[in-house]
Parts: C-alpha cells; sequence; structure tokens
C-alpha cells in the first residue's frame, strides 16, 4: 500500500538529509505509527506518501503506483484516495461542521445524493450525529477534530494520515480520539500516525517506525521501550 524503497530526501540548502535511506512497506489494512523528535522527518514522510514533494534518491510507491512516474495533472486525483488530518484541525471556520465535511465532496465534483447520504454517514461514524449545523468555534478541540477526521474519510479513503493529530488535545482527549482512530483502521483504512509521543505510542502495541535525524531506528510490530508487562 505505501512502499519506501532507499529513500533519501535531502532540501535545498541543507547539510543534513532530511531522511537517509528509508525504507519501510506497510501493508493494506495496517495501523503505523510515525515516531521521532521534532525534525525527525516525520512530515517529509508524510510530505512524500502525498506527492508534495519527491525523494532525492529511491522511490515511494503508494497504491501500487510509483509516484516519481505520476504525471502533475494525476496528482489531485491520486490524493483523492488520500485522507490527511493535521495537529491544527483546518477546519473551515465560517462554514458548518455539515458544511466542512461537504465541501470536500463539493470540490471533488460527487453528486449532491451520495453528498447527502455519506455526510450524515460520516458525522455518526466521528460521534457527532447531533452537532451538523454547529460552527467549529462553537466546538470543543476535541470535537473539532472529530470534524476533520470526519472530513477525511468522508470520501472513503483507502490511507488515512494523521500528522500530530493528538498535538493540541489534552490526554483524556487524545484517547478518544486514538480509539477513534483505530475504530476507523478496524473498517480496512491503512492509517499511518505520525507523533513525538512515543511513551503513549507504546502503550497502543501497534507497529511503530521511529526516526532519529532522518535514519530509521526502529521498525516494530506491537509496542516497544514503553511496553514493561
Ligand atoms: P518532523 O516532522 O519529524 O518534525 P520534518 O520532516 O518536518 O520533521 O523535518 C525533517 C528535517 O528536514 C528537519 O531538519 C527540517 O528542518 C528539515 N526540513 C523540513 N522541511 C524543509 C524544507 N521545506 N526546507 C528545508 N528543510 C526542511
Ligand atoms: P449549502 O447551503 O452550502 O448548500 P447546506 O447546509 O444546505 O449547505 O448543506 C451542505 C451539505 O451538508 C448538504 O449536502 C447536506 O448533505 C449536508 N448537511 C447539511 N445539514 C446537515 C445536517 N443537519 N445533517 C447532516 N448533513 C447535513
Amino acid at each position: 500500500m505505501i512502499r519506501f524503497e532507499n529513500v533519501t530526501k535531502r532540501y535545498r540548502g541543507t547539510k543534513r538529509p532530511a531522511l537517509s535511506d528509508v525504507d519501510f512497506n506497510v501493508e493494506a489494512g495496517e495501523f503505523v505509527f510515525l515516531v521521532g523528535a521534532s525534525g525527525s522527518g516525520k512530515s517529509t514522510c508524510l510530505r512524500l506518501i502525498l506527492r508534495e514533494d519527491v525523494p532525492t534518491t529511491g522511490r515511494v510507491a503508494v497504491l501500487g503506483r510509483d509516484l516519481r512516474s505520476l504525471a502533475n495533472r494525476k496528482v489531485p486525483y491520486f490524493r483523492r484516495q488520500i485522507g490527511s488530518v493535521f495537529q491544527d484541525f483546518r477546519l473551515l471556520p465560517s462554514k458548518t461542521v455539515a458544511q466542512n465535511v461537504a465541501f470536500s465532496l463539493q470540490v471533488i465534483g460527487s453528486s449532491r445524493g451520495f453528498i447527502q447520504q455519506a455526510v450524515p454517514e460520516a458525522l455518526a461514524l466521528v460521534g457527532l450525529d447531533g452537532k451538523a449545523k454547529r460552527m467549529p468555534h462553537e466546538l470543543s478541540g476535541g470535537e473539532q477534530q472529530r470534524v476533520a477526521i470526519a472530513r477525511a474519510i468522508v470520501n472513503r479513503p483507502k490511507v488515512l494520515l494523521a500528522d500530530e493529530p493528538t498535538g493540541n488535545l489534552d490526554p483524556a482527549t487524545s484517547v478518544g480520539i486514538m480509539q477513534l482512530l483505530t475504530r476507523i483502521n478496524a473498517g480496512g483504512t491503512t492509517v499511518v500516525m505520525a507523533t513525538h509521543e512515543a511513551a503513549f505510542v507504546d502503550q497502543m502495541q501497534r507497529r511503530v517506525i521511529e526516526l532519529q535525524n532522518g535514519v530509521m531506528v526502529r521498525d516494530e510490530l506491537g509496542g516497544g521501550y514503553g511496553d514493561t508487562s
């Protein structure tokens, strides 16, 4: 589903590569944590998966496509198959909850009929049935992130990328968001979540890929250092 083959990414004007010879393969249906300190290369990995950038050397393939040979005009269509969630939610402040979710379908030309069915389904899945007509500023941070997740999955993407989705949330709220992402993964969506909260991650007993200064130092199934049981 997501394959990195000896990926090195060097940004122009920098000495040290952001990623050095990173190699991993994520299968369909997996839940993977991408962990590491700030600056270790997590966001760069996510940007390469979305084809927002290309590797300096090596190969990235997503959904069976080598992204280097993906024509620029095909990139928007490729990205429709991938949902994204961010630390800062990125909701449209002047649209209601339902309109925020509907908007992502409207811009890709979904039919009114599909939108009318899919928006309430997505809001129900994230536990926000009753909040369709609220404005983002009327919601808590955790609820806003649920709206962002509903928007990311409403088009039923095969892959969901989450960049520090709990970074602005308190621990109790974060647990709820983690449970939601786990539930989405259980429905068959491949989930890749970048976070610097390694201890929290180890409790989840999922696959962990750890980066240090752009080097992959760990790729472990189920738990890690934090697991003392
Ligand atoms: P993380 O998401 O783990 O915080 P990043 O992927 O954002 O890490 O960054 C990895 C390294 O690449 C850092 O040293 C960062 O400063 C550098 N970097 C990221 N984006 C750029 C860019 N657009 N131009 C130059 N350097 C960058
Ligand atoms: P607009 O005025 O921009 O057309 P609407 O508020 O009428 O926006 O609806 C935008 C989309 O959001 C609609 O396609 C509808 O399916 C969905 N939607 C609107 N209100 C609700 C609601 N209360 N519950 C679920 N979905 C809703």
